[in-house]
């Protein structure tokens, strides 16, 4: 698909949610009247993190900034029809308010807790924690056994349509003027320390005046078209759809015990998967669902934590990458420190659909005004990588 100018102001690889906000952001602001190039390999998303994640938002995080980027997301979803309206066919978000659930089974994990949720508190994130007679009153479908505290969101938590999300953020970029192309960039092209143009598959060279790297798990390769290295790599993350025969009764959040199984509802089923123990870097194109892990890990432990899941069935499953920074489990946002017309947005680390509105709001704000005008997103700078000075997220799912 050929694009309608051989040269744009801001050209960004890789068109699914966080390249999507960051080009929805640039639209609506009315201080920048560049022009905008999405370059999207494929339209159908199907094998982007976007499509195939858990597409939940939580506040509970280790980290201060990102409780703030996430309360930014809640903010934004919640107004969703409001701010991605273009004509009736507004696509529909789904937010299901839940909340979260994270569990504790010895006093390391509660100290753990009741540190970050010093942290969340302090934000003004809508958490309460609960002893295990608490969370035994709270959620009856719950084994308390063995537990030694819970953090639960009162409300800002939950999950929504992450396809939704990015259509929403598409559809009005595109409405107001940026254009987007099926193409893929197979070189980035660089003269010094400036980044001059990109080429695409299908022959095309289009120069640019800012280059954005939000192509996800290809995001290293990206980079390294230029020259240039993140600590980004492919993390392989099986989720499973249950059918439980006896649904739980009352509320129920997305749950994570102690071990890393987590699970949520999902219509009338349950979503469910597990941190790895073994978490290698695996091939960008494996897309295979790791069934070992279900039956080894995830089904004995929640069936013990949740005695209604001993009876369940597996419907439907499916694998998808996390983009995983090895840094920090941060993600790695702004310019490269030599190259700086070469922005990133690569290592979200299973965070990334929640944080899309407050990253592409801040990638927007460095390409208008060349800082960030809301939140302060530098700590997640490049710099850090340069100066091997990790910013940490212990609260990884
Ligand atoms: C199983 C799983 C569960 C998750 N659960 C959650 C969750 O509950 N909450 C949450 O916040 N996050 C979650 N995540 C993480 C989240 O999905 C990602 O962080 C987020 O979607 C990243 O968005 P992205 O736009 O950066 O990347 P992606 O969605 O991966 O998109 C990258 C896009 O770039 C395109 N592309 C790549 N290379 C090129 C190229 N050379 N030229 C052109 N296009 C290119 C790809 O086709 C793709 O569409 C989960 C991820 C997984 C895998």
């Amino acid at each position: 698909m050929q694009a309608s100018k051989t040269s744009y102001d801001v050209v960004i690889v890789g068109g699914a949610v966080v390249g999507s906000a960051t080009a929805y952001f640039l639209a609506t602001n009315p201080d920048f009247t560049g022009s905008v190039l999405v370059i999207e390999k494929d339209w159908t998303y199907q094998r982007s993190a976007t499509a195939l994640s858990s597409s939940s938002i939580r506040h509970q995080f280790s980290n201060a900034i990102n409780v703030k980027v996430s309360q930014f997301g809640t903010e934004f979803i919640r107004n969703f029809r409001k701010n991605v309206e273009v004509d009736d066919d507004t696509p529909e978000i789904g937010f299901h308010e839940n909340g979260y659930l994270f569990l504790a089974g010895d006093v390391r994990g509660a100290n753990v807790l009741r540190r970050n949720h010093e942290t969340q508190v302090s934000c003004g994130a809508d958490v309460s924690l609960l002893d295990p007679e608490g969370l035994g009153r709270r959620f009856q479908w719950l084994n308390v056994e063995g537990l030694t505290l819970g953090s639960t969101g009162e409300s800002g938590e939950g999950w929504f349509d992450s396809v939704g999300l990015l259509q929403g953020f598409r559809k009005k970029a595109r409405t107001l003027g940026a254009d987007y192309i099926e193409d893929e960039v197979v070189a980035v092209n660089r003269e010094g320390d400036r980044i001059v143009s990109v080429t695409t598959k299908s022959g095309q060279t289009i120069a640019c005046g800012t280059l954005v790297n939000t192509s996800g798990t290809n995001g290293k390769q990206v980079a390294r078209m230029a020259g240039l290295d993140i600590p980004v790599e492919p993390r392989r993350r099986s989720l499973f759809v249950v059918d439980c025969r006896t649904p739980l009764e009352g509320k129920v959040g997305l749950t994570i015990d102690p071990s890393g199984v987590f699970f949520r509802p999902e219509g009338k089923f349950y979503l469910m998967g597990t941190y790895p123990k073994h978490d290698p870097e695996v091939d960008p194109s494996d897309f295979s669902v790791m069934h070992d892990e279900f039956e080894d890990e995830i089904w004995p432990t929640i069936a013990e934590r949740v005695p209604a899941f001993e009876a369940i069935k597996v419907v439907n499953s499916w694998a998808g990458h996390y983009d995983y920074c090895t840094l920090d489990h941060n993600v790695i946002l702004g310019p490269h420190t030599d190259v700086k017309n070469f922005l990133f947005a690569n290592g979200f680390s299973g965070h990334g659909l929640q944080q899309s509105p407050a990253m592409g709001r801040g990638l927007s704000e460095l390409i208008a005004y060349g800082g960030f005008r809301t939140l302060d997103l530098s700590p997640f700078g490049y710099e850090r990588v340069v100066a091997n000075q990790p910013f940490l997220e212990d609260a990884v799912i």
